[in-house]
């Protein structure tokens, strides 16, 4: 795979990178992992499941918006719900939120890129 390049950001993807990563973009402090009614529809088809057992189980609601649940490794370290520990990978990579998929392109990383580049051994600096 090439490397994926964004207008705006003085940074590329190499989609490579994430064989040689633990899961740092779903693991770590924890955080949102923003679902839209859409989405929430689509995880449900994805583990077909009922709405209340993926209430109950995998998501949560955070103010106004849904985010998918975390589960607790260590003090101040969090991984998704989803995440498959053991694989090293996304458990549900088919059925992802669009958060998950437009990463590391978000405009917090457009000011931020030094995080990111910490965060993540795909990235390729211009
Ligand atoms: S849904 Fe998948 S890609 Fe998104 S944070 Fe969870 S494990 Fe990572």
């Amino acid at each position: 795979m090439s490397l994926v390049r964004k207008d705006g950001y003085d940074f590329a993807f190499n989609p490579k990178g994430c064989e040689t990563c633990e899961g740092n973009c779903c693991i770590g402090e924890s955080g949102n992992i923003w679902v839209n009614k859409q989405e929430i529809e689509n995880l449900k088809n994805h583990l077909n499941i009922s709405l209340e057992e993926l209430s109950k189980s995998y998501i949560e609601k955070r103010g106004y918006r849904y985010s998918i649940k975390e589960r607790k490794l260590a003090e101040d370290n969090f991984a998704c719900i989803f995440f498959d520990l053991e694989k090293k990978q996304c458990g549900i990579y088919e059925a992802r939120p669009t958060q998950c998929r437009t990463f590391p392109f978000w405009d917090y990383f457009k000011k931020n890129k030094e995080e990111v580049i910490k965060e993540c051994p795909a990235i390729k600096e211009f």
